[in-house]
């Protein structure tokens, strides 16, 4: 354990070894022949903790005490450089909304720096709202403390419930005034600055590789690929070879492939809904990445998206999700085409995503049922007939799936349907009439003969069923109108709701009966507040 900022190493790989940006000065810009950019973060008047991961100040081998010291808001504002932290910006691209949109790069990203702790590990540093950086194009490089605690508190969550993400080390507002028209309404208003520091092994992007691709920078597309294999994917490296070439690429875009699939099952199983999954907010190593107008589904369904600016087409609602991850890889898959000039075997690998999102998918709900394993020739029916009920009327994923857990009647012609709908009656937003109960009687009687068989079969109890129910199932998520609450306390100067937040999600699976009062759907009023059910890309 170190117990200093001054201690932490840096080990800057990115910045040693890629091709820098010759122009040092920071203005918008093209930026070309470079993977990165030159640029510090802007000065800012008062910056403050509003609060600190102390699992994440862990992977820096440093005490929660750290959060404490004067100097901790100073280097996490922005205002001071560590000895070896050397900051810069990436330059990416990405294709948004289906459409390839040129350079984009760390607009309001700057990377302070590899820190290698005292395991070996590399963990990158990133500040996000730390001022403009060249690939900042018309806007101002900030971020506010609305779009700053559910980045901070939804990474941290996500994290604790098992999904892959970057992660958070502390949240800062920096004393400043920040103008954001949140609802596009030609009404800016003035919200408090903030800035989170981001932590991730990097934060590569398909994006990264698209941009050198779509310019024909060949060269830097290899260097990057090859850099990318050496420091993320190490265990693609075959040291008894000659070094890195097609086979390695193809491995590479495999494991790309496979771990994006993870990511995918991940979402669908917890209820989570990016809402940007433009290609430069995919990682390379399959995490979460880039909190934006995200949401957690409330009444399942999968038609449902969190950002008002995709209200329109809903490319990225929820049911779309591990299809668009897919169309998002084959754009990858185009991009890194140069490298392997081959198709069928780029092809292969977009296959061999979908037979590991089905995998993963198909595992994640016979968990989710307490089901020994998903027997696809009764389980495909019973999951489809569920999806549907849960879509006919309002109904809480979260709260269903828990209460799912509860124990059933050995005899399933013990119960009326209402006794049926009683064990799961806490999920549904309006009261079911009668023909909705009779749905969802049917249903839960077919689920309750699947269970006896599969006890039978291998001697599972209900008690064993809840236990494997229980730990796929969160308890608590990160529900926007929990986010907005915290937020609004924040934004009054109180931290304490995002510590709660912060505390209740580092065991999102675990009962915590004391916080009971956060297991519950999302109230009435939150319904069309704004924060509460929609948001805007505006942050
Ligand atoms: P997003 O899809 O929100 O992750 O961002 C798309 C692009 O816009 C990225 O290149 C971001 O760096 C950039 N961007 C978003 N917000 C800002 C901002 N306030 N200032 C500068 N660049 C931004
Ligand atoms: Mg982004």
């Amino acid at each position: 354990m170190i117990t200093t900022l001054n201690q932490l190493r840096f080990d800057n790989r990115m910045v040693r070894e890629l091709p820098a940006d010759p122009e040092t000065e920071n203005y918008r810009r093209q930026v070309s022949g470079a993977v990165y950019s030159r640029v510090n973060p802007t000065l800012v008047k008062n910056p403050q903790l509003v609060a600190g991961a102390k699992e994440v100040a862990a992977l820096l081998n440093l005490p929660e005490s750290v959060f404490a010291q004067a100097e901790f808001a100073q280097v996490f504002g922005g205002n001071q450089l560590l000895d070896g932290m050397e900051p810069h910006a990436c330059c990416y691209g990405g294709h948004q909304f289906g459409n390839w949109a040129g350079q984009l790069g760390d607009g309001r990203a700057i990377n302070l720096g590899e820190v290698r702790n005292q395991q070996g590990d590399y963990w990158t540093l990133q500040l996000k709202g730390a001022g403009p950086t060249p690939y900042s194009r018309t806007a101002d490089g900030l971020a506010v403390l609305r779009s700053s605690v559910r980045e901070f508190l939804c990474s941290e969550a996500m994290f604790h419930l098992g999904v892959p993400t970057t992660r958070a080390l502390s949240l800062v507002t920096t004393g400043e005034w920040v103008r954001r028209d949140m609802f596009y309404d030609g009404n800016p208003q003035l919200e408090p600055g903030a800035i989170v520091c981001r932590v991730a092994p990097s934060f590569t992007r398909f994006g990264n590789f698209e941009i050198f691709s779509a310019r024909g920078e060949i060269d830097l597309l290899k260097q990057l690929a090859d850099f990318t294999i050496r420091t993320d994917f190490p265990h693609l490296l075959d040291h008894k070879s000659a070094g890195i070439g097609v086979d390695t690429y193809l491995q590479w875009f495999n494991d790309i492939c496979r771990t994006t699939a993870q990511l995918m099952a991940h979402w669908m199983r917890v209820g989570f809904v990016h809402g940007v999954m433009n290609t430069d907010n995919m990682s390379i190593l399959g995490l979460t990445i880039d909190y934006g107008p995200y949401g957690w589904l409330e009444g399942y369904d999968p038609d449902w998206t969190p950002n008002t600016t995709d209200a329109q087409g809903r490319r990225y609602r929820y049911g779309t999700q591990p299809r668009v991850a897919l169309w998002n890889l084959a754009q990858l898959a185009n991009a890194l085409y140069p490298l392997i000039n081959a198709v069928e075997p780029l092809q292969q690998a977009l296959e061999n995503y979908r037979i590991e999102y089905e995998r993963c998918a198909q595992r994640d709900m016979a968990n989710k049922l307490g089901l020994s394993q998903f027997d696809p020739a009764q389980d495909q029916v019973l999951t489809e007939n569920l999806l549907q009920v849960l879509q006919s009327a309002e109904i809480d994923m979260t709260i269903f799936y828990r209460k799912l857990a509860s124990p059933l009647p050995a005899d399933i012609h013990q119960y009326t349907d209402q006794q049926w709908v009683d064990i799961v009656r806490d999920a549904y937003y309006s009261a079911p009439n009668a023909d909705a109960e009779m749905v969802m009687a049917n249903w839960m009687r077919n689920y309750a003969l699947r269970l006896q068989q599969d006890y039978v079969l291998n001697g599972n109890d209900d008690q064993q069923r809840r236990q494997r129910m229980n730990a796929v199932n969160p308890k608590y998520v990160l529900r926007n109108y929990l986010a907005q609450q915290a937020i609004d306390k924040a934004a009054q100067g109180d931290n304490s709701e995002v510590e709660t937040l912060l505390q209740i999600l580092r065991n999102p699976y675990a009962e915590q009966p004391e916080y009971e009062a956060y297991f519950a759907k999302r109230p009435e009023w939150a319904r069309h507040k704004a924060g509460c059910s929609m948001l805007s890309c505006s942050s």
